[in-house]
C-alpha cells in the first residue's frame, strides 16, 4: 500500500488513507457487524482478512488480481496479498442502485461473504448462484440490523426481460447492477419464504460440491438447501422467468 496508510485495529482490521479517517470508521462499524453477524448465520469461522479504504488517487496502486487496475468506485476482495483484503474506494460508484441508507452496508457485506466463501476453494457455479448468496447472505445481515431493507427493494428499477438465469458476462456496469438487484430481489424473498437456514446450507453445500456446478445441478442445491418446495418455488419467481422479447 502507499505510505502513510494508518492501522485501525477491529475485528476486520483496517489500512486507510489519513484524510478518510472518518469514513474508515464508518466502514468498520459494517465490517464488525457483517463479520459477526455472518460468522453466526452461515455458522463458520470468519475469515482473517484485513480491509484497505483506498484515497481516488492510490487506487491505481491498490492490491488486486489482474494487472491493470480497477474501475474506481467498485470494491472487490482479493487474494493476491496475505491475508487477503477487501479493498473499498472512498466512494461507491454511482453504477450502484438505488441509493439508500442500505447501498454502502449491502455493498460490504456482498464482498465480505465472497470472502467467506473463499476460505476454500470453491468450484465454478452459474453466474447467479455465485452472486445469489452473497447477495442473500447481505439481506439477512441487513434485516437483522434494522436497516430499511425494504424500501430500499422497493425503488430497485426492474430491468424488463432480464432474468438471473438469462444473464451472461462480461457485460457493462449498469447490467451487472441490473442482475445483482434482481439477486437481492430473489433472496429477500426467500428469506421472507423460508427464514435464514438455507444460507448456511447452501454455503456448506458449495463447499462439499468437487465438480464444476452447471445449471441443473445449481437449481438443485438452492431448491434443496430452501427446503420442501424449494425448487418449484424458485422456478416459479419472477426473477427466474426468461421474457420473451
Ligand atoms: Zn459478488
Amino acid at each position: 500500500m502507499p505510505p502513510g496508510y494508518e492501522r485501525l485495529d477491529a475485528e476486520v482490521p483496517g489500512l486507510y488513507a489519513p484524510r478518510l479517517a472518518r469514513k474508515a470508521r464508518e466502514l468498520s462499524g459494517h465490517l464488525a457487524q457483517g463479520y459477526r453477524t455472518l460468522g453466526r448465520i452461515l455458522s463458520v469461522e470468519p475469515p482473517g482478512i484485513v480491509a484497505y479504504l483506498v484515497a481516488d488517487e492510490d487506487w491505481r496502486r491498490a492490491p488486486r488480481d489482474n494487472m491493470r487496475p480497477y474501475p474506481p468506485g467498485l470494491p472487490y476482495f482479493t487474494r493476491s496479498v496475505e491475508p487477503p483484503a477487501l479493498v473499498l474506494p472512498e466512494e461507491l460508484s454511482t453504477v450502484f442502485r438505488p441509493r439508500t441508507a442500505a447501498t454502502l452496508p449491502l455493498t460490504v457485506w456482498h464482498e465480505l461473504v465472497h470472502a467467506f466463501l473463499l476460505r476454500r476453494e470453491a468450484v465454478r457455479t452459474p453466474a447467479w448462484l455465485g452472486e445469489f448468496v452473497p447477495q442473500a447472505a447481505s439481506a439477512a445481515v441487513a434485516r437483522r440490523a434494522g436497516l430499511p431493507l425494504e424500501e430500499h427493494l422497493s425503488r430497485i428499477e426492474r430491468e424488463p426481460g432480464l432474468s438471473v438465469r438469462g444473464f451472461r458476462g462480461p457485460a457493462g456496469a449498469g447490467d451487472q447492477m441490473s442482475f445483482q438487484n434482481l439477486l437481492l430481489l430473489l433472496g429477500a424473498a426467500a428469506l421472507t419464504e423460508f427464514g435464514e437456514g438455507f444460507l448456511r446450507t447452501i454455503f456448506h453445500a458449495l463447499w462439499e460440491e468437487d465438480e464444476i456446478v452447471d445449471e441443473e445441478r445449481a437449481e438443485d442445491l438452492l431448491g434443496a438447501a430452501l427446503g420442501p418446495d424449494g425448487r418449484e418455488w424458485l422456478v416459479s419467481r419472477p426473477e427466474f422467468q426468461e421474457e420473451p422479447f
